[in-house]
């Protein structure tokens, strides 16, 4: 397994690991089979998204805010409750195919690492699994 350090420097903030990932898929030097990314925290999450117009990250990182307020009425007393439900909704994991050696990622798609309440370090999990007997 390899370990990513992802470094935020704002509260909410949708960090491209795409290059770091592919480097990860690389040093596995699996050829066919599936790569898993997963997030070992509870306010920061990983999503896959177009990465051509840095502007949709951004939407989405401020819709997210007005779905989820900051200030909401929550009973979590740590006061990032947002962070928490956030990570939910966009979900801890996901799974790329790899084939030929590469993420088979859409033209326009990339890998994000979504923080929810930093700045933090932080960690992506990534494991690539081989289909190669
Ligand atoms: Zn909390």
């Amino acid at each position: 397994m390899e370990i990513i350090s992802v470094k935020t420097r704002s509260r909410t903030e949708f960090v491209d690991v795409t290059a770091q990932v592919r480097a990860a898929l690389k040093k596995s030097g699996v050829k066919s089979g599936v790569c898993v990314c997963f997030v070992p925290h509870t306010t920061a999450a990983v999503t896959i998204n177009e990465n051509a117009d840095p502007d949709v990250a951004d939407d989405v990182d401020a819709e997210l805010g007005r779905i989820v307020p900051r200030d909401g009425h929550y009973a979590h007393v740590e006061g990032n409750s947002d962070g928490h439900i956030k990570s939910s909704l966009i979900g801890c994991d996901q799974a790329i195919l790899v084939e030929k050696g590469e993420l088979v990622l859409g033209t326009w798609q990339g890998i994000y690492f979504c923080e929810f309440d930093g700045p933090r370090s932080r960690k992506l999990y990534v494991r690539v699994m081989s289909n190669e007997g």
